[in-house]
């Protein structure tokens, strides 16, 4: 690059929550869109899912930025776990959530890589 960059951002390809969200929006999408941030939560909230009635409907995932990078993706698993459950059954930690984050947990575990499209 020949143009200085005084003020370097976190390159977004590598951050590990943004990987993993495009991982889950890929392979594991919700039935509505759903709208991520990182934001202050208050403390021991790691996370949250809502659904937002507004339209257009969609969900809104909240994850923490207090917490570390591990933190932050597990939280992310755990939300996107409760947006696919969302209209399976009561949207708690019931069995279809435990599926969905059981699917989530084996896409991120994989290590994040694209796959070959066949
Ligand atoms: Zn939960």
């Amino acid at each position: 690059m020949s143009r200085p960059n005084p003020k370097p951002k976190a390159d977004k390809r590598r951050d590990p929550f943004t990987t993993a969200l495009r991982e889950l929006r890929r392979t594991l999408p919700a039935r509505l869109p759903v709208r991520v941030r990182r934001c202050r939560l208050e403390h021991g909230t790691f996370g949250d899912c809502r659904l937002i009635e507004d339209e257009p409907q969609h969900f809104r995932v909240r994850v923490s930025s207090l917490y570390s990078g591990d933190a932050q993706v597990f939280a992310l698993i755990h939300e996107w776990a409760h947006a696919r459950a969302w209209f399976v059954e009561d949207p708690d930690h019931d069995g279809h959530f435990g599926i969905e984050l059981a699917r989530a947990w084996k896409v991120i575990g994989a290590g994040g890589e694209d796959e070959e499209e066949a």
